[in-house]
This record gives structure tokens, C-alpha cells and sequence, in this order.
């Protein structure tokens, strides 16, 4: 037997992206079924981005999740970069007049399946063989198992959230969908430690033996990275070879007030920028990583999945209350204009900050120059900062 549900949108994923539009179609009375693979539990669990620009957290807010985040997170001003020990302060505020906040993943999630349990949201966990079919009909279909039982959900339109490994981007026609890729020649290996962060603000560093991030949760817990083989197995890196390569890099004036500590959670990450194009297809919509990727430097990824969904919420509620198809029909155009600027800085600052295997003495010599130039000028330290607090929204 087949059980047959039926909503105005059906949302596959619940990570920030499907959390958030379903949080804000509720608001304006609009309903929703959200289906995900994995469960809340691990969900919560997934240790990934923390820092939000502005309009990520005004979007918090109007979703009505920001209380926590204004109680806990942490305003940062400016940030800083360094080259080989020296370190150049971007003054976010000075230059830009915003800021942006830390403030994890784990707990905008956590403040988002929160809201949304509280309101009686209809949520599939542990589900299995999701396929959006029917995308040109007016009644696009998913179909889905669960605990061995097939089910079938009938909507107006598909919410495609289910990240870079789903299925909704594979859903749409090869003859439609255009891919774009770059995959870099390593990877970040990241710890959480339970000891205060060696600066109030975060420094991305290139040095020598390879780049160096110094990023925290709160107060009390660090998120340090390292550039590492990608290839590499975490159990080569035990804390005390961690710290030794994080200090080195980062240079001895910085690493004098380093507090080291025994590691709560050590992964590796590859680092990858994607696009995909259109980002709708008949009535389903990608949105947030299941349209793009960019590498973690410059902490963009969880800031343009909100855009999307800030853009996806607006389009479909404009659907329902206004009968108006204008936000929906360039959505895709209007999206994928912002992802490619946010795509070319996080391409770029990847390029500035990172040892690649590749690089000539030549290469060396432009990231040094183009760091020079930054320390020395307003407009160069401007361009940085503006990008880092996040583009406007269309
Ligand atoms: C290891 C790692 C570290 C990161 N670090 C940073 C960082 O430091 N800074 C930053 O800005 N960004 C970072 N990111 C990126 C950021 O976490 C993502 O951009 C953000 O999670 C995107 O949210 P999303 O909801 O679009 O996708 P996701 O968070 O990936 O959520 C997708 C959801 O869809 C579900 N799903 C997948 N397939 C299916 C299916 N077939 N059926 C149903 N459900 C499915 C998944 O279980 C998941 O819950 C990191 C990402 C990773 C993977």
C-alpha cells in the first residue's frame, strides 16, 4: 500500500536551507511537508559553518529564530589576514559600516527544527529512494520509502534542499543542466577544542608550509583548520602534530597566546566550487548547496544558501498572497547572478591564502604582491570587506 499525502510545497532536506524556507512559508500560511534521509539528532549534530553576514541574521530574525543567536553569538568587526607571520586587520565596520556574527550551524539548525516542531511542522526522517518526478506537470510528485512502506506526496512545487549529494539536482534533464567545477588540490583538517580562541577575531593565514585558520564557536571553544593533503587519513594527526603545524603557521608572535588542548572533533574536508544552471526546472527549485558549493575560505557556504532561501520564501509567498509569478520566473537568473560574485571570492581568496602543489615561484611572488597591495590600500581592503560581510541581495 502506497500512503498519499498532499501540501502546497514539498521540501527535500531539512538542513538550513529546507529549515529556513519551511519556517517562513509557515509564517505566511503556506503549507509544507520537509523529508530528509537522516534524522534531527544527526542533523543537529553536523559540525560545519559559523559565521553569519548581516543578512543572514536579519533573515534569522524575521524568520523569528534570533533570539538565541543575539543572546550568544559573538559580533565580530573586522577579521584579519596574515602572510608568513604578518598579520593585516580588515576593519569590516571602518569600511563597510557592518559586521557579521559568529554563531555555529549546529545552533541556527538546532533553532530552526525547534521553531518548526513547536508549530506541528510535518516532518519524514530516514527516508529513502526520494525521486521528484512529474517537474513540468502543475502537480509535481515525490515519492519515497520509509521504514519499508512507500509514499507519495502530491504539491505545487518541489523545494530542492537536500544538499550537494541529493537528488534533486539529478532530477533535472542532462540535456538541461549545466555543471561548473573546480576541485582544489587539498583539503582543510579541522579540530574543536574546548579552550579560548588565540584572538577575538578570526585570521586566515598563507604561510610557507600552507594555509592556517583560527576560527571559534564562542568564547570557550576554537575551530582551528589546516590545510592538509585531502587524501590524507585523520588518524595521522594526532593533537600534538595538529598544534605543532597550526602554530608554525600561523607564526610565533600569534602562537605565544595559543591555549592547546586534547580535540573533541577532527575532520578533513575537501575543498570545491560548484554551480549548477538553471537553478528551477518546471516547478522544482534548487536551493542552497544543492545548487552550489564553494570552499569554506571566506565562510560563505550556509550565508548563500539563506540568500536563496530569502529570494525562494519571498518568490512563493508572492505566488500564493499576490498571485504574482514574477519573483518565481528569475529566480534562477537573479539567484545564479549573485552565486557566481559570492563563487568569485571564495575562488578567489582560496587562490590568495592556499600553497598550491602547482604554483611556480611566480604564483608565490603575485600572492605576496596582491597581499602587499591589500595592506597598503583602503580600496583593495575595501573590496575584501564587502564581499566578506555579504552582497547585497539582488
Ligand atoms: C564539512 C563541511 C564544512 C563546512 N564548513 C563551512 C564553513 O566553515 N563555513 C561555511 O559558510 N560553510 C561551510 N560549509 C557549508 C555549509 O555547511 C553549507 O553551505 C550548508 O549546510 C548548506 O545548507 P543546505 O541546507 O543547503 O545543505 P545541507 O546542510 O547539506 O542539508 C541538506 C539536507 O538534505 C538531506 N538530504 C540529502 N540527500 C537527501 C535525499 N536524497 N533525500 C532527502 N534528504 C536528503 C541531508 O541529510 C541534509 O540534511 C561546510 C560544509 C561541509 C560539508
Amino acid at each position: 500500500m502506497t500512503h498519499k499525502h498532499k501540501t502546497q510545497v514539498c521540501i527535500i532536506g531539512s538542513g538550513p536551507s529546507g529549515l529556513l524556507l519551511a519556517q517562513f512559508l509557515a509564517q505566511a500560511g503556506i503549507d509544507t511537508i520537509v523529508l530528509d534521509r537522516r534524522d534531527r539528532a544527526y542533523i543537529e549534530g553536523r559540525i560545519r559553518a559559523g559565521v553569519l553576514e548581516q543578512g543572514t541574521v536579519a533573515a534569522l530574525e524575521d524568520a523569528g529564530v534570533a533570539d538565541r543567536l543575539y543572546a550568544e553569538g559573538l559580533r565580530h568587526d573586522g577579521f584579519d589576514l596574515a602572510f608568513d607571520g604578518t598579520r593585516h586587520r580588515i576593519d569590516l565596520v571602518g569600511l563597510t559600516g557592518k559586521s557579521v556574527m559568529v554563531y555555529g550551524q549546529t545552533e541556527v539548525t538546532r533553532d530552526l527544527f525547534s521553531a518548526r516542531e513547536k508549530q506541528g511542522q510535518t516532518f519524514f526522517f530516514n527516508v529513502e529512494n526520494v525521486v521528484p518526478t512529474d517537474l513540468k506537470s502543475d502537480k509535481p510528485i515525490v515519492r519515497f520509502r520509509q521504514n519499508g512502506e512507500d509514499h507519495t506526496i502530491s504539491c505545487d512545487y518541489i523545494a530542492g534542499c537536500d544538499g550537494f549529494r541529493g537528488v534533486s539536482r539529478a532530477a533535472i534533464p542532462s540535456d538541461v543542466l549545466k555543471t561548473f567545477e573546480r576541485i582544489y588540490p587539498f583539503g582543510w583538517l579541522g579540530i574543536l577544542v574546548e579552550k579560548p580562541p588565540v584572538s577575538d577575531e578570526l585570521i586566515y593565514a598563507n604561510h610557507a608550509r600552507g594555509f592556517a585558520l583560527a576560527s571559534m564557536r564562542s568564547k570557550t571553544r576554537s575551530r582551528y583548520y589546516i590545510q592538509c593533503d585531502v587524501a590524507d587519513d585523520v588518524a595521522l594527526w594526532s593533537d600534538d602534530r595538529f598544534w605543532e603545524e597550526f602554530a608554525a603557521r600561523l607564526g610565533p608572535d600569534t602562537a605565544a597566546s595559543l591555549q592547546t588542548g586534547t580535540s573533541f572533533e577532527k575532520s578533513i574536508a575537501p575543498l570545491r566550487s560548484f554551480v549548477a544552471e538553471p537553478m528551477r526546472y518546471g516547478n522544482l527549485f534548487l536551493a542552497g548547496d544543492a545548487a552550489h558549493i564553494v570552499p569554506p575560505t571566506g565562510a560563505k557556504g550556509l550565508n548563500l544558501a539563506v540568500a536563496d532561501i530569502r529570494m525562494l520564501s519571498r518568490a512563493l509567498i508572492t505566488h500564493y498572497n499576490a498571485s504574482n509569478d514574477i519573483y518565481l520566473d528569475t529566480y534562477s537568473e537573479t539567484m545564479l547572478k549573485r552565486v557566481w560574485k559570492v563563487e568569485r571570492f571564495s575562488w578567489q581568496l582560496s587562490t590568495l591564502m592556499h600553497q598550491f602543489p602547482e604554483n611556480s615561484p611566480f604564483e608565490k611572488r603575485m600572492q605576496r604582491a596582491e597581499f602587499d597591495y591589500i595592506t597598503s590600500s583602503e580600496a583593495a581592503s575595501k573590496v575584501i570587506a564587502e564581499n566578506y560581510v555579504g552582497l547585497p541581495l539582488e
